[in-house]
């Protein structure tokens, strides 16, 4: 497979002074305001590179999505490209001015949300203004979604991801890559439970026995949680939060847990949301509620998505990329579109490491020859056989 274009034909300059500026406008998911100021300027800027440009107002308080599409939407004869992406970040307002300064450092590039996708939404831009502006005969109508809140699961996005899956023939995400630029062909699944434990309270000292504590249930509980945990068949089961009682002298009356598992497989899925629901009280005082269940489908590598990494494999060899790929335990939205048994291809955004800490960079070189990568993909999507 030929290449049309090098990293050489990447203005990585200007690539880079676009960056700062996505950068700097720090966009937490909850801080809709802010994530459409970011929506606002990346809209503009697909608007001069030709492309069109749709936005979904935001639900449930949070920012509007973005949808950039190479050609009117529409109904059309042949499945086009889908690339997904997202402008939010975890971190909060402030955090450029103090633990993670936009900072150039060698190969480095340290910025929030830099790795985690601002550089990957930004390749996926630049990359569809380089494939579309005189497009090859088998380039396809291409759409890059640009979601407001992939970091707190895509709760108001998966309908509308799902929505556009239905008209690609692939779909391209350009989440970070991984372990030296690798791209992600597998991700687990993600779920999550909410668990509400109701006792009853009573006086620690006068009336202690006609309490139930729902801590001490609480307790008994996180552990049955843990024993759920199965590293070698991908299960990891895990209680990231607990709050609960109201005084040290009170025998506690509520208590409440945030649980985070993910699977590797469909059958695993189901074996540990059945688990989960039937964890029940261990005493008839006291009430627990499990409110919850699988977010994120897993990511399976399907024969088709295995023809799609073999073919951007090829393009990249061509580049002098060695394409690898690798399976990850963190969700995606590629989760959605993988699990609709959509050839999926994830990680293709920049090389770097830090996700989510103050330590997130990327390297500055993969910017050019990973967005000349999704050039080509898209460059080709026609004349790959899935
Ligand atoms: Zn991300």
């Amino acid at each position: 497979m030929k290449n049309r274009f090098d990293a050489e034909d990447v203005d990585a300059a200007a690539m880079l002074a676009e960056l700062r500026h996505w950068v700097e406008l720090e966009t937490p998911t909850l801080d809709a305001a802010r994530v459409n100021r970011l929506v606002d300027h990346v809209a503009t800027l697909a608007q001069s590179f030709g492309l069109v440009v749709e936005r979904l107002a935001g639900r449930d308080r949070l920012g509007d999505a973005l949808i950039v599409r190479s050609a009117p939407p529409g109904p059309r004869e042949e499945k086009g490209a889908l690339i997904l992406a997202h402008l939010d970040t975890v971190h909060p307002v402030g955090t450029l001015a103090d633990e993670l300064p936009w900072r150039e450092a060698g190969e480095r590039i340290y910025g929030p949300g830099i790795y985690d996708m601002k550089a990957g939404a930004l390749m996926a831009l630049y990359a569809l203004k380089m494939a579309a502006q005189q497009p090859g005969p088998d380039f396809l109508p291409t759409t890059i979604v640009f979601a407001p809140d992939e970091e707190t699961g895509s709760v108001t996005s998966k309908d509308m991801i799902v929505r556009e899956a239905e008209q690609a023939k692939f779909v391209l995400v350009v989440e970070p890559a991984r372990d030296g630029g690798k791209i992600v062909t597998a991700r687990k699944g993600v779920g999550v439970f909410d668990i509400h434990v109701k006792g009853r309270p009573s006086h620690a000292g006068s009336k202690p026995l006609e309490g139930r504590s729902a801590i001490k249930e609480a307790a008994r509980i996180v552990l049955a949680l843990d024993a759920l945990n199965d590293p070698a068949r991908g299960v990891t089961v895990t209680t990231g939060t607990i709050r609960g009682g109201s005084a040290r002298n009170v025998v506690p009356e509520h208590c409440a847990l945030q649980v985070d598992f993910r699977i590797a497989d469909m059958i695993g899925a189901d074996e540990i949301v059945k688990a989960i629901r039937a964890i029940g009280s261990s005493d008839p005082d006291i009430k627990v509620e499990i409110i919850g269940g699988l977010n994120r489908p897993p990511f399976v590598q399907s024969e088709r998505s295995k023809k799609l990494f073999d073919h951007t494999a090829r393009l990249g060899a061509a580049l002098g990329l060695t394409v690898e790929g690798v399976f990850t335990g963190g969700g995606s939205d590629g989760n959605f579109t993988a699990a609709a048994d959509l050839p999926t291809l994830d990680g293709l955004g920049a090389d770097g490491a830090g996700a989510h800490t103050h330590e997130e960079y990327i390297l500055k070189a993969s910017v050019p020859v990973r967005t000349a990568l999704i050039a080509n993909i898209l460059d080709t999507a026609r004349a790959v056989a899935l």
